[in-house]
């Protein structure tokens, strides 16, 4: 396989912080799934991040050792870094940095095949963009005339107004665009259509079930980030579902790739019921974790609204037998109900092998119908 470079990952992980493996370990499946040959990993532990540089001192020297010994091409930093540290950074290790939000924006543009994907992708990468070139044309004018002061001259390098402009016109067509879709849904709702929407995480296969239940046909795949541009389809044997099949999460997930996407995120606020895919195979502790983030993360972009979730427990296949499943599901049920004061109903299915496909269908049309029933009782 073509690789993308020799990179070396680095962590800096937040003493107490007791997820952190799991948080590297799948951060380190994002790097070399987008064709990255990990080299070299490093992980401080710190309880807290040093402003300027994230990390120590000493750990940059030990990480820029590495680099000149192993031919490092590229530092992927698993923090979000503020402009100031990766500039820093970049030029201690003299070698391009980039953060864990970064690498995600560039897995999401290699996928992204609608314009209304690639117009978000832009805009983030550019709001990222705009005070790292402020930042680095002030430091590189101080070292020229190092005893004037910062102002806000370099604000005007032609660089830089050119992707003001830019952003200002991806924001008005963005804005257009969602204008758009939101009227569409609209429309479809007014027509009598009740909209499922699947969210989870990346990988619980919700693709799969998507597929399953409407027997479409979306690209799937064990790498993130695969389901960009939502597509609605319809329930077959149920009058007017349309069920959304959406991005995943990833844990950890930095708020402002949320924002970023707007239009996506637009697909889970109108929906009228949420269908929540979990990988039943993976520790009860990382899937109630995550459970828990994709209910928070709802919650903070206004998604959640009291809608009916249901949850597909998928990926059954994958779990020994029948009593280890149902001794799951009854301790994630409990455990879900402890954690939000709130009980979802879980539905074990099995999208590889086709199990427990119909009788979601079934939960689905009954969650909708009494959804009906109460509106119209109004
Ligand atoms: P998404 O990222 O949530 O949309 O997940 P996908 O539908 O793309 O599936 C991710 C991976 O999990 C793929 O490799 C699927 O083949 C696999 N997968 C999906 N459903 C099942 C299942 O029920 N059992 C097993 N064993 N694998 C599954
Ligand atoms: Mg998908």
């Amino acid at each position: 396989m073509l690789t993308r470079g020799r990179a070396l990952v680095a962590m800096l992980r937040i003493l107490g912080d007791r997820l952190w493996k799991t948080k590297f370990e799948e951060f380190k499946k994002l790097v070399a799934s987008f064709g990255y040959e990990i080299v070299s990993e490093i992980v401080q532990a710190k309880d807290k991040p040093r402003t300027a540089t994230l990390f120590g001192k000493g750990k940059i020297m030990e990480m820029k050792q590495i680099c000149d010994e192993e031919n490092i091409d590229i530092v992927i930093v698993y923090n979000t870094l503020k402009s100031i540290q990766k500039l820093n950074l970049e030029i201690m290790l003299e070698r391009p940095v980039i953060d864990r939000y970064e690498l995600t924006l560039e897995i999401f543009a290699e996928n992204a095949s609608d314009s209304v994907s690639k117009l978000q992708i832009e805009l983030a990468k550019i709001e990222k963009e705009i005070p790292y070139i402020k930042l680095q044309t002030s430091v590189i004018h101080q070292r020229d005339r190092p005893f004037t002061r910062a102002g806000g001259e370099y604000g005007y390098v032609p660089k830089l107004i050119e992707l003001r402009k830019r952003r200002k016109r991806l924001i008005e067509k963005i804005e257009e665009m969602r204008r758009e879709k939101i009227n569409q849904i609209i429309k479809r709702k007014e027509m009598g259509f009740n909209i499922v929407t699947i969210v989870g995480y990346y990988n619980a296969g919700k693709t799969s079930l998507f597929n399953m239940l409407t027997g479409a046909n979306k690209k799937v795949s064990d790498t993130p980030f695969t389901t960009l541009e939502s597509k609605y389809s319809a329930l077959p044997k149920y009058d007017n579902i349309l069920l959304v099949d959406t991005i995943g999460f990833v844990l950890d997930l930095d708020p402002k790739i949320i924002k970023s996407f707007e239009i996506n995120v637009d697909d889970m606020r109108y929906a009228d019921c949420l269908l929540l895919t979990i990988d039943i195979s993976e520790s009860t502790p990382i899937i109630i974790t995550k459970i828990n983030t994709v209910i928070q993360t709802l919650k903070q972009v206004n998604a959640l609204n009291k809608k009916p979730i249901i949850i597909a427990a998928n990926k059954i296949d994958l779990v020994k037998n029948n009593e280890e499943l149902n001794e799951k599901i009854n301790t994630l049920s409990n455990q879900i109900e402890l954690l939000l004061k709130n009980s979802y109903p879980i539905i074990p299915v099995s999208a590889k092998k086709k199990i427990g496909i119909d009788k979601l269908a079934e939960k689905i049309s009954e969650t909708i119908s009494l959804l009906r029933n109460t509106t119209s009782d109004n």
